[in-house]
């Protein structure tokens, strides 16, 4: 800055050491204490004899400087230096907010509101090491008044609404449960996003309203969906870490579904991991009060943090909401997969599951299904949708995988038509393929393949009119499960019946198959007329639905 006569400009920065709770909880507040000390010497040191500093309370310090003295990045640096930097081996970041003083009638305390104002804009992300109080924070301050301000009328007028975001389970690609996420249909701004006015609702004190009003509306949801008959899968609401201070939260929640008349295992609570740093006793109070009731709970966030699977010890929930972050490391690093390898399998250990958050490409999908992990969230599935869009998915996913099961209704009297039917037997063995043609040929015309490659094209060739697939799981390159999944991806495959031929004790590989989409299974070894009989209900079965569609 052009020195202009005017008297000297300052700089205020306002610091506060990221999660200094933490430090103070795992090393002890003696260990706490020496890091405030070395830090206010380190300050000391630093303002010299033109600038001055202080401590407010914690963590929180303050130090002013003319600005020709030092430039923020020099006061970032010189800080690492003379308080970070101990000889103990964890790190601690400081992260500053800076006021530019230079109009000298402003208020000190204004001056230090506003270099909280840069401070708290940078809370939680942890990369930013300061941020400056300008025009442009100062717009955004005013605008987040203004919003906040009409956030009760907003209530009012039902401009909150919920998205849902659909949650597949990881081995069947099946819709298995959902998300709520909140948006504001602004009448003016249109819709607003919750990073737009959850961080601001949660410093007002406004958060536990809003979360009750999504809550209700979802269980208001659930019933219109449960009088209708419609299919239900269980919607998990977010939970502020604010919401676990009200005495009566498990009540109103308990009241909220028993005047709805939902079942608690329909609605989630997604505690997030931050909850945990901040009061782990009242957290675990609450989740142990919400299983009670019959409700799961997800740890909502996990690895965004600093916590360490200690959480996954302490807390007893259902499921494990692993972080967006850390699906994104683990393509970027070995060590990140490691990470994440391991808390599916210690999850698993525990008898918890686990759900992937922002899994966007079918390289994250693969690899988490590959290593374990039960269900997936992401825009490689969906985005949040609007509920009407979702009632959509859910009733067509009902009709595709054909109304009730194909095997409720199997009637053994059913007449063989000979002749014209064609079936596909699909194994590499030559002899299992002899032995099964040999038994279905008075029946059935015989097509065979040895590998799932060959078996696909066969399927979808129009001409060969295949009626049902018998088809091992057992096959080198493309196994059961891989051909399965490949025609069940397929619309013009997607119905037709194919049965796994399974040979092992153990019922593993039937539900597997049967997860993966296959419309039934035979065991060896086959008796002849069960297999024909079986064989012949399940094609009929299936002409039966493709007149129905
Ligand atoms: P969250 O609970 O971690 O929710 C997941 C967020 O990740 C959602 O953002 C979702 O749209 C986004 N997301 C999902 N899949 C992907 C993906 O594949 N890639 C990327 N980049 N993002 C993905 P959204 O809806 O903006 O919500 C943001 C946060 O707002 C939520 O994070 C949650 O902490 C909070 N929130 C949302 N609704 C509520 C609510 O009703 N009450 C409270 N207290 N907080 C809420
Ligand atoms: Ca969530
Ligand atoms: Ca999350």
């Amino acid at each position: 800055m052009l020195d202009d006569g005017k008297e000297p400009a300052y700089l205020l920065f306002i610091c506060d050491i990221v999660s200094f709770k933490l430090i103070n909880e795992r090393y002890g507040p003696e260990t706490g204490d020496m890091i405030l000390k070395k830090f206010a010497r380190g300050l000391k040191e630093i303002a010299g004899s033109s600038g001055t500093y202080g401590r407010f309370e914690a963590d929180h310090f303050a130090l002013c400087l003319p600005e020709k003295q030092a430039s923020p990045d020099d006061v970032v640096r010189l800080i690492n230096e003379k308080c970070v930097n101990t000889e103990m081996d964890f790190h601690f970041q400081p992260q500053f907010g800076i006021c530019r003083i230079e109009d000298r009638s402003i208020p000190v305390q204004t001056l230090c509101d506003y270099a909280s104002s840069a401070l708290a804009s940078i809370k939680g992300k942890y990369n930013s090491v300061y941020a400056w109080y300008d025009a442009r924070l100062r717009k955004k301050i005013m605008d987040d008044q203004f919003l906040m301000e009409e956030v009760e009328k907003g209530i009012e007028n039902h401009e909150f609404v919920f998205y849902l975001q659909p949650v597949y389970q990881a081995s069947t690609k099946r819709l298995v449960s959902a998300e709520a996420l909140v948006r504001w249909q602004h009448p003016a701004r249109g819709l607003i996003f919750p990073g737009d006015f959850i961080p601001l609702m949660e410093k007002n004190g406004f958060v536990p309203k809003l979360d009750y009003y999504i809550w209700e509306a979802v269980c208001a949801y659930l019933a219109g969906r449960q009088k209708e008959k419609k299919r239900m899968v269980p919607v998990s609401v977010n939970m502020s870490r604010m919401d676990i201070h009200n005495p009566k939260l498990v009540d109103s929640i308990v009241s909220l579904v028993r005047k709805y008349g939902i079942d608690p295992e329909y609605i989630r609570f997604e505690v997030t991991e931050s909850a945990y740093s901040e009061d782990a006793n009242l957290l675990l109070d609450t989740i142990k009060a919400l299983r009670r009731e019959g409700f799961r709970v997800l740890m909502d966030d996990f690895g965004s943090g600093y916590s360490s699977l200690n959480v996954l010890k302490d807390m007893p929930v259902d499921i494990l909401k692993i972080d967006r972050e850390m699906v994104g490391n683990m393509e970027i690093s070995d060590r990140g997969g490691c990470i994440l390898g391991s808390v599916i399998r210690l999850a698993r250990r525990l008898s918890i599951n686990t759900i992937a958050e922002g899994v966007e490409t079918q390289s994250q999908f693969e690899y988490l299904r590959g290593i374990g992990c039960d269900s997936i969230q992401g825009y490689f599935f969906s985005k949040p949708i609007p509920v009407a869009a979702f009632n959509g998915l859910l009733d067509t996913e009902d009709e595709l995988k054909g109304k009730g099961s194909v095997l409720d209704s199997i009637d053994s009297q059913a007449p063989v038509r000979k002749g014209f039917l064609n079936i596909l037997v699909v194994d590499d063995s030559s002899i299992n393929r002899t032995i099964l043609a040999n038994m279905l040929q008075s029946d059935f015309n015989i097509m065979e393949a040895d590998n799932g490659r060959k078996a696909l094209e066969i399927m979808r060739e129009p001409e060969n009119r295949i009626a049902l697939v018998l088809l091992d799981i057992v096959m080198p390159v493309m196994n059961g499960y891989d051909v399965l999944e490949e025609a069940r991806n397929d619309p013009d495959l997607r119905q037709m019946p194919i049965v796994v031929l399974t040979g092992a004790e153990t019922s593993e590989n039937e539900i597997m198959a049967l997860e993966y989409g296959a419309t039934d299974y035979l065991k060896k070894p086959y008796n002849p007329s069960i297999m024909k009989i079986k064989i012949a209900n399940i094609i009929k079965q299936s002409e039966m639905l493709k007149k129905q569609a």
